[in-house]
């Protein structure tokens, strides 16, 4: 994935069984024309992971929505980063809110399996964001950066090894989105913990927004100061929507 272009990704969550592989195909058939303005990325559920290989092509990226941290053994039900990259997976969500509160991911299990991916050669998007509560008391900024400073890797080896995505807990499936001032807020704060951390390397990591994206309000997200590209939830699951976002890179 290169700066200069937007990384473009949909977390299908838990929904699509064989029948929903037809808008993965839809949406690999369009996304080509687009390729000199972004990096496009579909996770579906892990059971769609080697049929969504299977019809997307060139021009889209498919990933994982979770990993294991370990590369195999007695952990009944997960997957591993190995298991992903075997079906051609490139990428893995890795401490998404629902899973960090869902399956108690601390920052530390979630540096884990982000740096599990690194070691197959995928590249994970490490989630971030705050609850409202945090961001009424003003706790926004500290907690998020806090987040990604201890659920980041501790070495990158090579630049854009590792994306991030700013995601508001209360922005998730609300149809809710932050404002364009507290994204790019959020986004310069992040910037500057991955720059402390990283040094250099810290300005080639991509940093996503996710939260109710959808193509009437891409635009303006996409568009914002320190926007590297989306994370989309509800919107990614059909074609038609998807395309929609991708339309208004
Ligand atoms: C998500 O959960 O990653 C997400 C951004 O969901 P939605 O777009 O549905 O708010």
């Amino acid at each position: 994935t290169e700066k200069n272009k937007k990384l473009i990704a949909g977390n299908w969550k838990m929904n699509g069984v064989q029948a929903a592989l037809k808008e993965i195909e839809q949406i690999a058939a369009k996304v080509g024309d687009y390729a000199d303005k972004g990096t496009f990325l579909i996770c579906p559920p892990a059971t769609l992971l080697a049929g969504a290989r299977a019809v997307a092509g060139d021009a889209l990226h498919i990933g994982a929505q979770d990993c294991h941290s370990a590369t195999s053994g007695a952990f009944t039900g997960d997957i591993s980063a190995q298991m992903i990259a075997d079906l051609g997976g490139s990428f893995v969500i890795v401490g998404h809110s629902e899973r960090r509160e869902g399956h108690n991911e601390s920052n530390e299990a979630v540096k884990a399996k982000a740096e599990a991916a690194l070691e197959q050669g995928i590249k994970p998007i490490i989630c971030c964001g705050e609850t409202l509560e945090q961001r009424e008391k003003g706790e926004a900024i500290g907690f998020v950066t806090q987040q990604i400073a201890d659920s980041t890797p501790d070495r990158l080896s090579k630049d854009g090894e590792i994306a991030i995505a700013y995601e508001p807990i209360w922005a998730i499936g609300t149809g809710k989105t932050a404002s364009a001032d507290d994204v790019a807020e959020m986004h310069m704060a992040l910037r500057k913990t991955l720059v402390d951390k990283f040094g250099d390397r810290g300005h080639t990591i991509e940093i996503l927004y996710g939260g109710s994206v959808k193509p009437e309000n891409a635009n303006t997200l996409l568009h914002t100061q320190d926007v590297d590209g989306a994370l989309v939830g509800g919107a990614s699951l059909k074609a038609e929507s998807f395309l929609g976002i991708v339309a208004a890179l």
